[in-house]
């Protein structure tokens, strides 16, 4: 059992805010390029599970599907997200042209290099697969996550059912009593999901008020505030993450 069941909504609140106003203030200006990404790449389907499923239960009214986009719009918003601003140039030469590279976020350059070989593959699988993270079915689509970029990947790719992880909030996870995520991927994402569940229903809150624990419109103000509120992925992820 990890820690997510005994935060309160006020402690998450002020734990994600913080984040937020990290991430507004750091050279890489995440939580700006995170909003851009949600607005551009994905689109919020109606909810289609039945009356069982735990999301419908705690009235889901909707989840975040990557829309039919080309490889190229994929990697681009990858680099914006995940990779610092002096490296984005480089990793996308190295993917797309097989340029050498050899700076630190190397590892970045296979697995996003195996997406553009198996891309219409890949993008018709998450597309089919049209449930969040907090429905009872967990996600079999995710291949092999043994480093942060490929996990940052997945999360991109399935925006409302896969957290990512980076160095610092792997320790973070782990030391709040989750599976490391290095070591087993999916077991770190089906904990995490099933704790949100727990404290939702210690709580009392509905699956719209998970997602509104982040606001980061009330961060930077100039945000746009997404139609379905923010995508499941990253109110976990900024529990444990944040830039400094
Ligand atoms: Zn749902
Ligand atoms: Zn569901």
């Amino acid at each position: 059992m990890g820690d997510i069941r005994r935060w309160t909504p006020e402690k998450i609140r002020q734990v994600i805010r913080e984040s937020n106003k990290q991430s507004a203030n750091g050279s890489q200006k995440y939580v700006e390029w995170e909003n851009s990404a949600i607005l551009t790449d994905y689109e919020f389907i109606p909810c289609l599970c039945d009356e069982s499923c735990w999301c419908r239960r705690h009235s889901c009214s909707g989840h975040y599907r990557i829309k039919e986009i080309t490889f190229d719009q994929f990697l681009e918003t990858y680099t914006k997200l995940w990779i610092p601003p002096n490296a984005r140039e480089n990793i996308n030469n190295a993917v797309r042209f097989g340029a050498p590279f050899k700076g630190r976020q190397r590892n970045a350059v296979k697995p996003l290099q195996r997406l553009k070989d198996n891309w219409s593959d890949i993008l018709t699988r998450v597309r089919g697969y049209n449930k969040c993270g907090l429905c009872d079915s967990p996600f079999s689509v995710v291949g092999d996550v043994t480093n942060l970029y490929q996990g940052k990947m997945w999360s991109q790719l399935l925006y409302d059912s896969v957290v990512p992880f980076d160095t610092k909030s792997q320790a973070r996870i782990k030391r709040a009593g989750y599976t490391d995520p290095t070591k087993d991927f999916r077991a770190m994402n089906n904990e995490l999901f099933n704790d949100l569940k727990k404290f939702s229903e210690a709580s009392g809150m509905e699956v719209d008020g998970i997602r509104n624990l982040d606001s980061p419109w009330d961060v930077v103000t100039h945000l746009e505030r997404p139609c379905g509120g923010q995508p499941l992925s990253r109110v976990l992820d900024k529990m444990f993450y944040a830039p400094q």
